[in-house]
């Protein structure tokens, strides 16, 4: 009989797996990630994408979006690259993507549901040869392109909240909230995809049906930007080296521990705020590592 197929992805699962960091390593050891997304009309939502990559341990992040954004955010985070790409409106269209060389890509931050990003979000779909991270607007896009995602030759991860998931799905989310580890397995399998199944527990899926629960978290999470957060410390993890299940499962813990920590030293769940998630990662790897 199959058994086991299903964990919590706990904190010695977190020490036993993730991986340590070498001393003679170089900024290319620990990843060069690539985040795309974005809008005039949100800039904040990318902004924390980036910064929350960094934090939790990416080499080299670049950071594409339209170039008022860049504009905006750039000083905020110095330590990363920007590159523009052409927008209409303020919203991002196709333009060059720059995919050379990465080791993974994040997209959908923040990108808003113009008709036009779409086209960009098919592009990276189609032309990224490497991890794949789709979040937030680009899971929007996905749900019309669904088919491109069987012929992705690398992993690609969907994070999608219990609403993002009932629309891929095409049920509702009450359905959804009954059997969402059926739900994502299914998915998972029919679209050679992972899941990280976001909410009170998340749940990892794998495109071959392993499953894991991550229970870190709290409400002070039920907040805008805590998934962006999420999103960049899924970018920073599958980067490194270990499985992209092991990293997905890592992820979910660091995110969610950090808000427990920071609820543990003088935040409250009414006050906790995204950023306040950034930079409690440093916690997180200081008590468990
Ligand atoms: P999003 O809806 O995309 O902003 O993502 C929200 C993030 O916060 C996900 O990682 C959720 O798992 C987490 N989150 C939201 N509400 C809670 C909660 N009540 N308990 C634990 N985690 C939560
Ligand atoms: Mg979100």
């Amino acid at each position: 009989a199959k058994s086991a197929t299903r964990f919590i992805a706990d904190s010695n699962y977190f020490q036993r797996t993730m991986p340590k960091r070498n001393l003679d390593a170089h900024k290319g050891s620990h990843g060069k990630g690539l985040v795309i997304g974005g809008s005039d009309h949100m800039p904040g939502s990318f902004a924390m994408t980036l910064r929350a990559a960094l934090r939790a341990g990416a080499g080299l992040i670049t950071a594409a979006s339209t170039e008022k954004v860049i504009d905006g955010i750039a000083n905020l985070t110095p330590e990363a690259m920007y590159q523009t790409i052409a927008s209409n409106d303020g919203w991002l269209t196709t333009g060059d993507l720059p995919l050379d060389g990465k080791d993974a890509v994040a997209i959908g931050i923040g990108m808003g549901r113009h008709a036009d990003t779409a086209k960009l979000l098919q592009k990276a779909v189609n032309a990224s040869a490497c991890p794949l991270i789709i979040d937030g607007d680009g899971l929007y896009h996905l749900q019309n392109n669904l088919h491109l995602l069987k012929q992705r030759k690398h992993p690609t991860i969907l994070t999608p909240h219990m609403g993002e998931m009932a629309r891929l799905l095409q049920v509702d989310i009450s359905e959804l909230a009954i059997k969402p580890f059926h739900y994502a397995k299914v998915f998972a399998e029919k679209y050679n995809v992972y899941i990280v199944l976001k909410g009170r527990f998340t749940i990892i899926t794998a495109p071959d049906g392993r499953q894991a629960v991550n229970t870190t978290g709290n409400q002070g999470l039920a907040k805008g930007g805590s998934g962006d957060v999420l999103t960049g410390i899924v970018l920073s993890m599958v980067m490194q080296p270990q499985s992209i299940f092991q990293a997905l499962c890592n992820a979910c813990f660091v995110h969610g521990m950090s808000a427990d920590l920071q609820i543990a030293s003088g935040h409250t769940y009414y006050d906790l705020l995204a950023t306040d998630v950034i930079e409690g990662i440093a916690g997180v790897y200081r008590h468990f590592l």
